[in-house]
């Protein structure tokens, strides 16, 4: 249970639906604008393997800013000014579109008007706040420098304007009941497989098969590996969220330069501290990085944690999301942790793709933007895949044992309900999982699948149950 624990409306159980114009998978906030773009011209359809909006959209922090981190001298390092210019644009526009959306309907999502903060905690850092500062106002935005308005080990930091906060659900629940008479959405609908045949797709799902004229990914991490090969040029980020009571004047959120993130924001009476990312193949103790979360969060704020969650999103090499397109298949991935913003505008982005209609953020998004960072990238990925296959199979956990049932090899864990039995291998790549006790999930340490004690799916790319 996390800090957005709001009930959704039960949504009319409609029958299953085998013949769709659109068939969106994925009923997170990309999914969701998606269908919201679509709906009035097409016959859209919606699935979700859980609930809708239960995803990785359910544990964010929501806030809406363009601020996010070191991208822009990072984009400007890696590409260009021009391609930095059209990123911090294209975060703009999606900040707009939200708020157009928000206003539009009247959603009340606690939408509130905040600076952002950006700061660095190290020496090293303070050369890349500095980069980051000159690069902003290379492109136009005007950089406030001030200290942090709360106690907190910054070396030096500047604030920017025109940022905002939510509530996740209370937005995306909102998005739902707008387009719900619209839209066809089957919950609890995992999606197995997808064949194109001749100029229709064939979508194999766990209910039985949709034929859909164009297909939408929207799962966060597409499931299959080709034809976009996303396992090479993305990796997968876990963090760690904290939250306690604290009573500030002026809500504000903020997030540092260096690659372990520390991140503030406020919701009412409470503080939502993050912290802790790092690559999911750097993890195989997940109670120290929840201890180490916790034990930072005392001594920070000296208060005591009342909500504590993880989360993980895709990044890429440059910190701009990909959209790929085959044919009728549409893929939308690699959110680096600004699933917002980015949402917004790669669904508006898609929408138009569909509608024939240009959109100037297409080369951005579209292309593989090849670069020297994008080639040390991918390799520094497959060493990090290779880490975590090996850490996978050297894993040694006292509660867990072994076993060989028909010939495959199975991890067996034993509590009070009785035995938990699932293969030890996860479905995608065939890493070897781990048992993450503090949460009672089976995780792999290569690209994030994971699943509950019993071997169903929680988080992709796997979509397939590893029950024996
Ligand atoms: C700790 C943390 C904090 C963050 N804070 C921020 C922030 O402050 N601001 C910001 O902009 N971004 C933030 N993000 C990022 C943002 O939350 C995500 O990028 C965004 O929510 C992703 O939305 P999504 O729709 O792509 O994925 P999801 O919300 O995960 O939606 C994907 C949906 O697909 C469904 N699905 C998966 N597989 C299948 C299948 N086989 N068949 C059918 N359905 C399937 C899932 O059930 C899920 O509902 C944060 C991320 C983390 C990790």
């Amino acid at each position: 249970m996390n800090l957005w624990n709001i009930k959704k409306e039960d949504i009319k159980n409609i029958n299953f639906i085998n013949n769709t114009d659109i068939l969106i998978v994925g009923g997170g906030i990309t999914g969701l604008l998606c269908a919201y773009n679509l709906c009035n011209k097409y016959k859209v359809t919606i699935i979700d393997k859980d609930n809708i909006s239960n995803g990785i959209t359910s544990n964010t922090t929501a806030k809406i800013s363009y601020i996010q981190k070191n991208v822009y001298s990072n984009i400007y390092k890696y590409h260009n000014i021009l391609t930095a210019k059209s990123y911090l644009d294209s975060q703009i526009d999606g900040t707009n579109i939200l708020l157009n959306i928000i206003k539009k309907h009247n959603i009340d999502c606690e939408l509130e008007n905040v600076n952002s903060y950006l700061f660095a905690c190290t020496k090293k850092g303070l050369q890349t706040l500095e980069e980051e500062k000159d690069c902003l106002e290379k492109l136009g935005i005007k950089c406030f420098k001030s200290k942090l308005p709360i106690n907190f080990p910054s070396l030096d930091s500047f604030y920017v304007k025109d940022t905002y906060t939510i509530h996740p659900l209370k937005f995306t629940y909102s998005i739902l009941n707008i387009i719900k008479d619209k839209v066809n959405i089957l919950e609890n609908t995992n999606l197995i497989k997808i064949r194109k045949s001749s100029d229709r797709y064939l979508v194999k799902t766990n209910k039985g098969i949709i034929i859909a004229k164009k297909v939408i990914i929207t799962t966060n991490y597409p499931y299959f590996i080709k034809p976009f090969f996303i396992p090479l040029k993305t990796y997968v980020l876990k963090e760690f969220v904290v939250t306690g009571e604290y009573n500030i004047d002026k809500h504000f959120s903020a997030i540092n330069v260096e690659e372990d993130s520390k991140s503030i924001r406020f919701y009412k009476d409470n503080i939502i501290y993050t912290s802790n990312s790092n690559r999911i193949s750097n993890y195989s103790k997940v109670q120290v990085a929840y201890q180490k979360c916790i034990n930072d969060f005392k001594e920070y704020f000296s208060i005591e944690p009342k909500f504590l969650w993880s989360n993980q999103d895709v990044c890429t090499h440059d910190g701009i999301p990909y959209i790929k397109k085959k044919d009728n298949l549409y893929v939308i991935t690699g959110f680096n942790g600004w699933g917002l913003t980015n949402s917004a505008i790669t669904s508006k982005v898609v929408s138009d793709l569909i509608n024939k209609v240009d959109n100037k953020y297409i080369k951005l998004f579209c292309k593989d933007r090849v670069c020297m960072h994008y080639i040390y990238f991918i390799l520094t990925n497959m060493f990090y895949n290779i880490k975590g296959y090996i850490s996978g199979y050297l894993y040694k956990n006292k509660i867990i044992y072994s076993k060989n049932i028909k010939g495959m090899k199975c991890n067996v864990y034993e509590d009070k309900k009785g035995l938990h039995i699932v293969n030890s291998k996860c479905p995608h790549m065939k890493c070897n999982l781990i048992f993450n006790e503090e949460e009672q999930t089976w995780d792999c340490p290569c690209h994030g699948s994971r699943f509950d004690i019993d071997g169903n799916p929680l988080i992709g790319p796997s979509n397939i149950s590893i029950k024996v």
